[in-house]
């Protein structure tokens, strides 16, 4: 069964013209939009299928600072004030909560690592304690093991994937804004080099800016303007389990397996970092951009099958826009769980906590993440096509500080002072090689 997911209905009727109109449904798209529309700016959002269906639903729901590249964690910091305002902004529950995050280890390099951010992330005013045997023994009793250590950072918390997007993308509408399901964006209308239209497969609507939030899908988009934006994607599968298993932590990371507590009171449970590389006519262009990220991570990484390439969307090809496109041909990217591993990862739990083992897996589901070549998202305005911002290759951590991004954005829209320093994102970047520069996490 795929991933848990609320519906939401979409706004009547397509706009002829907005202020901005944002392409993509997923967490970035929908807190970009959902910030512009609280401004006044009228916006209007394209979702290809279903609001979250992709990665935004698929992911485990970690919030968090800890372990964050330092380009990254001012963001990290603001999203988690920013989930917590989203709940009363809205009125709607978002399942955020700052239960904290647990890091428990027997590796003293992996613990040397996590004694390091530590210290680096004290000198910007972020808390994570480092646990001794003792503590993390005692925090991670419910295995009934012996740890070297661990570490825990109680600021940091977890959202409900299955409804926290929906629920900021209504937020989008009682503000103001507009959102369209089953509405795939197929290209740019340009005037004089610059932005004066997108074109759907319901009509174009006219307007001078465009958020292309649209995650695995956004390099195949940008090849059809000549915008050369190096992504992939990896298949990671997770499962879920019914409700049922008790005093567990609420948010729990070992090498082994990871688990997290949803709203329903399961959890969802998956093998950190673990997943298949599909090869796919995109990937095979910007492999060269992407040995070091793969060099990196490659213990974590096995080779996939042509899933990738039946799914479309890392294809190279040219698309019409009078005509269907391979977007309107998958609306929801759905690949198919790595089963084996879906085993292992259960079959890890149960030993880690006896406790899974009275509660059956009541979802299995995959999801494909998409990256840039140094792990961290691509945002900002494209060079050389005036009124296109880019927002793509949040590199799994997007979930976390998708509001923050989406904020970000809308204050560069409306010329506000940015939430947090944009440079670090800006898409230009990736014009130059990041060897020896990828996200540590
Ligand atoms: C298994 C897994 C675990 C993860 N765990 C975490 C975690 O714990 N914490 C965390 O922070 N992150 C996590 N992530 C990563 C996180 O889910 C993503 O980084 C984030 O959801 C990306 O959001 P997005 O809006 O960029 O993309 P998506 O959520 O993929 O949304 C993009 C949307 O754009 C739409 N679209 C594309 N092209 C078009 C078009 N032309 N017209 C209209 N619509 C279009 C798509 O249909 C899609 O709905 C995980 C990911 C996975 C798969």
């Amino acid at each position: 069964m795929p991933a848990p997911l609320i519906y939401i209905d979409s706004s009547p009727s397509l706009p002829r013209e907005a202020d901005v109109v944002v392409i993509g449904g997923g967490v970035v798209g929908v807190f970009t939009a959902y910030y512009l529309a609280r401004r006044g700016v009228s916006v209007a959002l394209l979702e290809k299928g279903r609001v979250a269906a992709e990665q935004s639903s698929r992911n485990w729901g970690w919030c968090r600072q800890q372990n964050r590249d330092a380009r990254e964690l001012p963001m990290a910091t603001r999203s988690l004030d920013l989930w917590e305002k989203v709940a009363q902004e809205t009125g709607e529950d978002t399942g955020f909560r700052r239960c904290g995050l647990l890091y428990l280890s027997q590796d003293e390099n992996e613990l040397a690592g996590w004694a390091k951010w530590r210290d680096f992330a004290r000198t910007v005013g972020v808390t994570t304690h480092v646990l001794s045997a003792q503590e993390a023994t005692e925090r991670g009793k419910a295995t009934g093991r012996k740890w070297k250590g661990g570490v825990f950072s109680p600021t940091d918390g977890t959202a409900d994937p299955s409804k926290a997007v929906p629920v900021a993308a209504r937020g989008i509408m009682a503000a103001g804004g507009t959102v369209h399901q089953n509405c795939a964006a197929r290209g740019l209308e340009l005037s004089a080099g610059r932005v004066s239209g997108v074109v759907t497969e319901a009509g174009t609507i006219r307007t001078t800016t465009v958020v292309m939030a649209g995650g695995a899908w956004a390099s195949s988009f940008c090849n059809q303007l000549g915008i050369r934006f190096p992504q992939a994607a990896v298949r990671q599968s997770i499962l879920a389990v019914a409700p049922g298993a008790e005093g567990l932590p609420d948010a729990l990371h070992t090498a082994r397996v990871s688990l997290t507590r949803r709203s329903n009171g399961g959890y969802a449970l998956a093998i950190s970092g673990r997943a298949r590389v599909d090869p796919t006519p995109q990937q095979l262009r910007f492999s060269r951009e992407f040995v070091p990220m793969f060099a990196r991570r490659w213990r974590s990484l096995a080779p996939g099958a042509f899933e990738g390439w039946r799914q479309g969307h890392e294809s190279l090809m040219k698309w019409a826009v009078d005509d269907v496109t391979p977007m309107e041909r998958n609306r929801i990217l759905d690949p198919k769980p790595d089963m084996r591993q879906i085993r292992l990862t259960y079959q890890r739990a149960c030993e880690l906590l006896p406790e899974f083992q009275r509660v059956a897996i009541s979802h299995a589901w995959a999801g494909y993440v998409d990256s840039t070549p140094d792990g961290v998202p691509a945002i900002g305005e494209v060079e050389g096509i005036p009124g296109f911002l880019l927002a793509a290759g949040f590199s799994g951590h997007g979930f976390g500080i998708g509001p923050g991004a989406g904020h970000m954005i809308a204050d560069i829209i409306t010329g506000s002072e940015p939430i947090v320093d944009p440079r670090p994102y800006r898409p230009e970047r990736l014009k130059t090689a990041a060897w020896g520069k990828v996200a540590e996490f």
